[in-house]
């Protein structure tokens, strides 16, 4: 298999697809409640224009992508391009991050175009809470799609709660609690400051909260391609990974490049840099142009960014990059 490396010899294998700018939901940290201006559909890439994206790329050694948005699972289709991607030869893993609100739809359908795991955002066990962090959603839909996930047979199911003190912050040790009592896979992240939101709490603080509960235990992942550093409670099935862009950055082993919806190639969440490949695809695109603009966008790669030193230099949020 081709081994494809940037600039700092770190591997590249990995890509997050940004498949929409749309969500049905406008998370505190993510979209002011407006929402953001959105792009006119003839802007957003076509399946089959993200399916030539990849199948040149997996012939450079991208193996596993996410599909990710805004929410992917509003765009019209979704299993359709699950069941695209995961036959591109070379593609071992296709995995979607989603708020879960929809799942219940279509969890088996994605389960049976090859889909092979999920991540469901979930930051508060809290109806209420729930509604002020979404500003509109409903607990119920996301506990209902995180069943339909695992029903299906989408296993491990892991769970995305972003850690906001004096939001959510209350709950770490009640989110701990679902790794003995549902098996839930749990993940804390790190608040990063594209919204003027909380003040991030820092995984060490959460991980000490934990330990007051009960013992950690180092563990591997269960399955995984992230930055995340994971322990287990005794006795739990589940585990708990900690997400620490900010205080425990993990740059030196970032594997991955990101596809916006708009069909730009970006070598780093919180950098400005792009290659646009919709241009190319719209024209008269040859495999060899989009591997030379891949490799391009590849080999800007930044060595690491800056949110530990305070510093954002990014205008967009996580919802147009495709968090
Ligand atoms: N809509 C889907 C969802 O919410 O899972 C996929 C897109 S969302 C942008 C991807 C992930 O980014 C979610 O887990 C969300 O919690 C996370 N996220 C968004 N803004 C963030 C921020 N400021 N800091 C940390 N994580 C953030
Ligand atoms: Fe939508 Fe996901 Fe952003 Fe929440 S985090 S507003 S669900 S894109």
């Amino acid at each position: 298999m081709t081994v494809l490396r940037d600039s700092f010899q770190r591997r590249i294998n990995y890509l997050r697809i940004s498949v929409t700018d749309r969500c049905n939901l406008r998370c505190i940290y993510c979209m002011p409640p407006e929402g953001i201006p959105l792009m006119p559909h003839s802007e957003i890439l076509s399946y089959e224009e993200i399916s030539l994206v990849l199948r040149v790329g997996a012939k450079l050694g991208i193996n596993k992508i996410r599909l990710t948005g805004g929410e992917p699972l509003v765009r019209v289709g979704v299993p359709r391009l699950v069941r695209m991607l995961s036959q591109i030869k070379g593609i071992d893993e296709v995995s979607l991050t989603t708020n879960g609100t929809l799942l219940k739809r279509y969890a088996l359908e994605l389960k049976q175009a090859g889909l092979s795991r999920i991540n469901i955002s979930l930051d508060t066990l809290k109806g209420d809470r729930f509604r002020r962090i979404t500003r509109f959603g409903e607990l119920g839909d996301v506990l209902f799609g995180i069943e339909a996930a695992r029903g299906a047979g989408l296993r491990p199911v892991k769970i995305n709660m972003v850690v906001m003190r004096g939001i959510n912050d209350d709950e770490v040790q009640d989110f701990a609690k679902m790794t003995y009592e549902e098996g839930w896979h749990v993940r804390f992240i790190e608040l990063m400051p594209f919204a003027d939101v909380a003040e991030l709490v820092p995984s060490s603080e959460v991980r000490q909260r934990i330990m007051s509960f009960g013992k950690l235990e180092p563990c591997s992942p269960v399955t995984g391609n992230g930055p995340a550093v994971y322990y287990r409670l005794p006795g739990a099935e589940g585990t708990m990974g900690f997400i620490s862009p900010v205080t425990e950055p993990f740059c030196s082993n970032c594997n991955r490049m990101r596809l916006t919806s708009n069909g730009r190639l970006c070598p780093c969440l919180l950098s400005e840099d792009y290659v646009d490949l919709k241009e190319v695809l719209r024209g008269s695109a040859s495999p060899q142009e989009l591997e030379r603009l891949i490799l391009k966008a590849i080999a800007s790669k930044p060595e690491r960014h800056h949110l530990a030193d305070g510093i954002v230099s990014i205008k967009q949020n996580m919802s147009q990059i495709g968090g």
